[in-house]
């Protein structure tokens, strides 16, 4: 077992994880150019971060490699960076008496300041035959792999969500036969409304995917160890590759061994710091309490605007700026899968007090969606052309009074300026 030893006076700054939020807050520590804490960060890929958003991007081959990567290791070099990559480099354990993380490889690392930016776990499916060689989740470049080394065939992605049709489509396009299972009635059902989620559904179809919507998987099933279908409702639907996206939980185990506050992710305020004060979280392992305003909130973070937030927030911190906090806000939607243009933000199921606004031209494959209360947008819901969703959100986000400009609202900014 080695000991790193404090190379100079400066602090110890430990960082585990090196994903995108991690990435972000290195970037933010290190961006006027002096950082007053010797930095290493302990990752458990293999290379370094990159854009897991564009994962989706990279499985339907139109980017590659290069394309994802967020900054080179060169740069990691020249900032003076500790970067250590790989399974040994896993942290296992951190001892908060001795300030010290323990890795997978046996070495050990002392800090003064600790960040953790593990993000999270995708979600299993308690059926029989999960463990079959096969089965697979979609959350990194390793996963993306295996998809890839599975060649052609008939691939069964389970969950209708972003990620699943982001997976289906990125399948499809690789030459695979797909079909999507979801217990929800339509695709993205926390995201679109049910026409919406028609016209997308009767789009993907279009292109080749099937669907069992409504559906409960019952089994994977398996040969020799590997998946060679699925059961569900009554059906059996072979497949050489089961991809499971149902939703993710906070990677949190590290730090519910180190005796940190933790519900369903670690407990941080509203400037990521942690039950210890000198440890902070970025990202999706944070569950932030926030106490202003009129109710107590506990928020979980699986996107990466607010992620990019936290690091910005942490990273100021460090460098002595103690003033900025977080401020939840909308976050739009945004499927990632070609020629599909959607944008869905805020709350645009209506309540009974809301008005609602719709414009239906689902023949040209556009449908637009506006719920309103008291004069301001509470949701926008847009399915073909969402050159105006930026526009909506802001109006919803500064709380804008519409009403001068009610009767051209549904039309878009263009029709305003005409
Ligand atoms: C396919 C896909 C598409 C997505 N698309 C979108 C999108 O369109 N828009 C959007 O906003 N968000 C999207 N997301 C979500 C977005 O990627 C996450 O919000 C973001 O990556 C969270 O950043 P993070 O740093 O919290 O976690 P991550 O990026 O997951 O990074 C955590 C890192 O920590 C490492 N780690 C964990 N435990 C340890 C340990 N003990 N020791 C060392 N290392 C460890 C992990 O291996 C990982 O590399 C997508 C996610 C996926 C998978």
């Amino acid at each position: 077992m080695s000991h790193y030893q404090q190379p100079d006076g400066r602090q110890k700054l430990v960082v585990i994880g090196n994903g995108m939020g991690s990435v972000r807050f290195l970037e933010q520590l290190f961006a006027s150019g002096q950082c007053r804490f010797h930095v290493t960060v302990l990752s458990e890929e293999d290379c370094p971060g990159y854009n897991r958003i564009q994962l989706s991007k990279l499985l339907a081959g139109s980017v590659d490699l290069d394309g994802i990567q967020l900054k080179s290791a060169a740069w990691y070099q020249q900032q003076g960076i500790e970067l250590l990559m790989g399974e040994n480099y896993k942290a296992i354990r951190i001892d908060r008496s001795l300030k010290r993380v323990v890795t997978h490889g046996g070495d050990t690392f002392d800090y003064d300041r600790l960040v953790l930016a593990t993000g999270s776990l995708p979600n299993q499916i308690p059926v029989p035959g999960a463990d079959l060689q096969g089965v697979l989740s979609f959350r990194s470049l390793a996963d993306v792999n295996l998809m890839l080394e599975a060649g052609q065939g008939q691939a069964v992605v389970i969950g209708g969500g972003l990620l699943g049709l982001e997976c289906g489509s990125g399948l499809a396009k690789r030459g695979m036969s797909v079909t999507i299972v979801d217990n929800m009635p339509m695709p993205m059902a926390r995201q679109l409304d049910e026409h919406a989620g028609g016209l997308l559904r009767k789009e993907l179809e279009g292109r080749g995917i099937a669907f069992r919507s409504s559906a409960t998987l019952q089994s994977y099933q398996g040969v020799d160890g590997r998946v060679c279908g699925v059961q569900i409702d009554g059906e059996y639907l072979p497949a050489s590759l089961v991809v499971v996206t149902a939703g993710v939980r906070p990677n949190i185990q590290l730090m519910q061994e180190a005796g940190l506050t933790c519900d369903r992710g670690v407990l941080v305020n509203e400037r990521l710091q942690t039950s210890d004060p000198d440890i902070f979280t970025v990202g999706e392992c944070a569950q932030m309490q926030l106490t202003g305003g009129q109710e107590a909130q506990s928020l979980l973070f699986g996107l990466v605007a607010p992620v990019y937030r936290h690091a910005e927030i942490v990273a100021a911190s460090l460098l002595g700026d103690h003033d900025q906090t977080f401020t939840p806000v909308p976050i739009p939607t945004n499927l990632k899968v070609d020629g599909i243009n959607l944008f869905s933000s805020g709350e645009f199921i209506p309540s009974d007090s809301d008005q609602v606004m719709t414009l239906d031209a689902s023949d040209a494959g556009i449908y637009r969606k506006l719920v309103l209360q008291n004069n301001r947008i509470k949701g926008v819901l847009l399915y073909g052309d969402v050159t105006d969703g930026l526009w909506y959100q802001e109006l919803m986000e500064s709380g804008t009074d519409i009403s001068s400009i009610r009767q051209q609202l549904i039309f878009g900014q263009r029709f305003l300026a005409a």
